[in-house]
Parts: structure tokens; sequence; C-alpha cells
């Protein structure tokens, strides 16, 4: 069976190169869906509590949410972050607390200080979803992904991994040494 949960991210980017109007600058409110498979864990009649997977994405995702996602070789790259650091606010500033666990991967690079993320490929829902599987695919039993943004959506299924050992009394994870993270329950 699966759980699903939904997150919302508002962020900012644009198609560079793209013939259309989304070469400009604009900004979303996106819709993450994460679909999560395995067994039901019969301690607690959940495949996976939704706010536990909600909180393990968002540890990472928080870095798109109220972010600028530039393709790395989009010229308005230097030319934002030259602003920023004459504002002084390149290298953080006092009230951007909502940062995130910085990442870098093969497709994104993560700068929370001053809220960017820096793209391989063009960010579309398509470009979104590739980039999300690769940061949480380790974390999270994923099943399907889905990202809609105004009118366009993706989604991709994946062949889950094997069934992973979760704690029988509040249905998390539990660790290599059978233990559960939460509440000290020993397998
Ligand atoms: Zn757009
Ligand atoms: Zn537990």
């Amino acid at each position: 069976m699966r759980s699903i949960t939904t997150l919302d991210i508002q962020y900012a980017h644009r198609f560079y190169g793209f013939r259309g109007e989304a070469q400009y600058l604009h900004g979303h409110t996106g819709v993450l869906t994460i679909e999560v498979e395995d067994t039901i864990e019969a301690g607690v009649n959940m495949v996976f509590p939704c706010n536990e997977i909600q909180k393990t994405a968002w540890n990472v995702l928080k870095n798109f949410d109220h972010a600028l996602i530039l393709r790395e070789d989009d010229p308005l790259l230097p030319a934002i972050l030259s602003v920023y650091e004459a504002q002084g606010i390149k290298d953080g500033a006092p009230n951007n607390k909502m940062k995130g666990e910085a990442f870098s991967t093969e497709l994104a690079t993560a700068y929370p200080n001053c809220r960017m993320v820096v793209t391989k490929e063009t960010m579309t829902v398509e470009g979104m979803i590739k980039i999300v599987y690769e940061l949480l695919k380790d974390k999270l039993n994923i099943a399907k992904l889905t990202f809609t943004s105004g009118v366009n959506a993706a989604s991709q299924s994946y062949e889950p991994i094997d069934s992973v050992d979760r704690c029988p009394l509040c249905g998390i994870a539990l660790n290599e040494n059978g233990v559960c993270p939460k509440c000290g329950y020993k397998k």
C-alpha cells in the first residue's frame, strides 16, 4: 500500500533560452506529491506516518521554497549574485532562517544563504521530479512523484526498494541497529 503526502513550494524561475513567456522571470506555487510504498506496519496500521514523510522531504526541499531557481548557464545568475553581494545579503541575512540542509547533486546545488538553487537543466515540472528523486531516493521508499505548477504537471513512477523495518509504536524507519530514533523501541 502507499502513504501519500503533498508539499507546497513557492519559487521563482525562468526557462532560459525558451521561446515563450516563461523566458521571463516569474513565480509559482508548486505542489509536490510523494507516494511512499511498503507493507503496512501492523503495530501502527500505517505504511509510514505522512508527517514524517513531510519532515524528511521538507528538511531538504525547503531550499526551494521562497527561492530563486536558475540554470547554471543563465546570465541572470551572476547578475543577481552581484546585486545580493552589493546589498550584503549574498552570504545570509538575520531574517533568512528557513534554511534547509545544503545539498549538491549532479542536477542541482542549493545555496541556502542566498535562497538560490542552481540547476544543470531547465527547472520544468519534469526537471523538478528528476531533482527531487535524486535528493530523496535514499531517504524514502518512493513509488511515485508528481509535481504540478500552474497548468503544468508531470509524474514518474519508480520501482520501490525492499521493505524497510519500521517502529511498531510510531511507524518511522528503524536505524541500522534496529532502534527507533524517536521512541527508543528496539527490534
Ligand atoms: Zn514557470
Ligand atoms: Zn518508535
